[in-house]
C-alpha cells in the first residue's frame, strides 16, 4: 500500500494538489486496503486518514493498518476539521463519485466553519489510471477469478439442455462459481440464446433454449475483490452455416488482436484491430460496442479499448478482448478473454477453448 500511497502523492505534487478526497469504492480499497462500503480517505503529502462510521471502526484499524481511522457522523464537520489539522488548503475530490447533494454538503461544511482558504478541486480518474497497472499479487487474484470461471463453465457447459431456460443456466453458473470459491459474482451473468442474443447485455430470462441458435454466456467470478469477464458463444446440436460463418469472423477478430496487440499501443488501435476484421466481412453496423475495458477491483475500468481511446497500454494492464456481431432478430456471437499484457505481449487468463464448438456441444 505504502508504494501506491507514493505514486498517488507523486501525482498529486504533478497536479498541484495538497491532498486527495477518495471516496470512490474501488479506489478506497486499493489505496487502503479497507474493503467497507462508507468512507472517506483524504490523502495529504505526509498523511494518510480513513474517516468513516461507527459500523466500520474497528475492520478499517485491522484493514488499513497504515492509515490513522477518524470516527465520523452523518453530516460533514469531520472536513473542515480535518483540513484545518493537516492544513491542506488546495483539494481534490472524486467528480466522478461524489454527487452533486454530497458536494454542495462539503461545500457547505466548509462554509460553516468559515474555512475560507481551503478549495475544492473537481478531480478525474487519477487514482483510476494508477489501478490500471496491476502488481503481481493482483494479477494472481484476477487469475484465480478467470480460474474459477473456466472450472464452472467447462461443468456447466456440457449439462445444458434444450428447452432449459436462460435463467437455469444462468443459476447453475453462478452456483458452481460459488462453489469454486468465488466470493460473489463480478457481474450479473448474461446467458442470452437465439434473438436475445443480438442484445449485448440482455438478462436471463424464461426462454427455452433451442438447439442450432446462439448461446452467448458473459459472465465472471470475484475472488478477492478482484473481477473477471468472460464470454463464450456455442450452440447445442450442428451448428447452422450462419453461425459459423459469424462465429469465424468474430473469432479471427479477436485472435488478431490477441496476436497484434503490443505494449505501448494505444487502446483505440488496439480496437481497430479488430474492428477492421469485422468490418472487412461486411457487419461494420454490427459491432456496436467497445473491444474493452480494463478490469480488476471494478469490473469495467480504465483504459477503454474503444474508438478515439488515447491511452497507452502499458506492461501489466489487464482487460478484455471482446468482439462481437450483432443481428437483430436472429443473434449474436461475442467472445471475451481476459488478457494481461506481459513483456510487450498479450497474454489470455482463460484457457476455455472457442474454436467452433468450443465445450464439444454439436453433436
Ligand atoms: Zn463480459
Ligand atoms: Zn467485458
Amino acid at each position: 500500500m505504502s508504494e501506491r500511497l507514493q505514486r498517488l502523492r507523486t501525482r498529486l505534487g504533478e497536479m498541484g494538489l495538497d491532498a486527495l478526497l477518495v471516496s470512490t469504492p474501488e479506489n478506497r480499497r486499493w489505496l487502503s486496503g479497507f474493503t467497507g462500503s462508507a468512507g472517506w480517505l483524504l490523502i495529504t503529502s505526509t498523511e494518510a486518514l480513513l474517516a468513516t462510521d461507527f459500523r466500520y471502526v474497528e475492520q478499517a484499524g485491522q484493514q488499513a493498518p497504515a492509515f490513522r481511522v477518524v470516527r465520523i457522523t452523518g453530516s460533514y464537520e469531520w472536513l473542515p476539521k480535518l483540513l484545518q489539522e493537516t492544513g491542506v488548503r488546495r483539494v481534490g475530490f472524486e467528480a466522478g463519485h461524489v454527487t452533486v447533494a454530497t458536494y454542495q454538503a462539503l461545500v457547505q461544511a466548509l462554509k460553516d466553519a468559515q474555512a475560507r482558504e481551503v478549495s475544492l478541486q473537481a478531480t478525474q480518474g487519477v487514482v483510476e489510471a494508477l489501478r490500471m497497472k496491476k502488481d503481481p499479487g493482483e494479477l494472481a487474484l484476477i487469475a484465480q477469478a478467470v480460474r474459477i470461471c473456466d472450472l464452472a463453465l467447462q461443468e456447466v457447459a456440457p449439462t445444458i439442455r434444450e428447452g432449459e431456460t436462460e435463467r437455469a443456466v444462468a443459476w447453475r453458473l453462478e452456483k458452481a462459481m460459488r462453489e469454486l470459491g468465488a466470493e460473489g459474482l463480478a457481474f450479473e451473468t448474461i446467458v442470452a440464446s437465439g434473438p436475445n442474443s443480438a442484445l449485448p447485455h440482455h438478462r436471463p430470462s424464461d426462454r427455452p433454449i433451442q438447439a442450432g441458435e446462439p448461446i452467448v454466456i458473459d459472465f465472471g467470478a470475484r475472488y478477492q475483490g478482484y473481477c473477471a469477464d468472460i464470454t463464450r458463444t456455442f450452440c447445442l446440436g450442428p451448428a447452422p452455416e450462419t453461425f459459423r460463418r459469424v462465429y469465424d469472423i468474430v473469432l479471427t477478430a479477436q485472435l488478431t488482436a490477441l496476436a497484434t496487440i503490443q505494449e505501448g499501443m494505444k487502446a483505440g488501435d488496439a480496437d481497430r484491430i479488430a474492428r477492421k476484421v469485422i468490418e472487412d466481412a461486411g457487419y461494420t453496423e454490427n459491432f456496436g460496442h467497445s473491444l474493452g475495458h480494463g478490469i480488476g477491483l471494478a469490473v469495467h475500468e480504465a483504459p477503454r479499448l474503444g474508438p478515439g481511446s488515447e491511452t497507452p497500454l502499458e506492461e501489466g494492464t489487464v482487460f478484455t478482448v471482446e468482439p462481437g456481431i450483432y443481428i437483430s432478430g436472429w443473434g449474436g456471437v461475442r467472445i471475451e478473454d481476459t488478457v494481461v499484457l506481459e513483456k510487450g505481449r498479450v497474454r489470455s487468463l482463460t484457457s476455455l477453448p472457442k474454436r467452433e464448438d468450443p465445450l464439444g456441444l454439436g453433436s
